[in-house]
């Protein structure tokens, strides 16, 4: 049975909406959701955080510093959510894990890809881990009101 996150219409316009202000650079940041564990899970809230790679890798590329992930996991506990999934953009390219993202990607987490084609968000992926961690299987996004 395939992946399924619900993810509300306006937390998926405010990732298009900081993937647009980042651009040409990629934007990355953390999903939170009320139960991690559910099926299908929810992404109800998101947290936007600094690119930590500077300069023209950010356009290909994206890091997220150890410091804003326990401050996502502490917000999170704070407000009663589990860090259920990161999203980031690729500027002028698929809504597709590239080599790197595979490379870096944890199992369980949700991967949320927003294309951004000149400066304009586009389509909107959802990936996660395969069991075996050597490829991204791909998850169904609902948008809910
Ligand atoms: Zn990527």
């Amino acid at each position: 049975m395939g992946w399924r996150v619900l993810v509300p219409d306006a937390v998926v316009a405010a990732v298009k909406a900081e993937a647009e202000a980042a651009y040409p650079y990629e934007c990355c940041g953390f999903l939170l959701g009320p139960d991690g564990g559910a099926s299908p899970r929810a992404a109800t809230e998101m947290i936007a955080v600094k690119n930590e790679r500077e300069g023209d890798p950010a356009r290909r590329r994206f890091a997220i510093g150890p410091a804003d992930f326990l401050a996502a996991e502490r917000e999170a506990e704070a407000q009663g959510l589990d860090v259920v999934g990161i999203y980031h953009s690729h500027p002028d390219h698929p809504a597709a894990p590239s080599g790197t993202d595979l490379e870096q990607a944890f199992p369980w987490y949700t991967y949320i890809i927003v294309a951004v084609d000149k400066g304009a968000a586009g389509e909107v992926t959802a990936w996660r881990l395969a069991g075996n961690r050597g490829a991204f299987e791909p998850e169904e996004i609902e948008v809910t009101p």
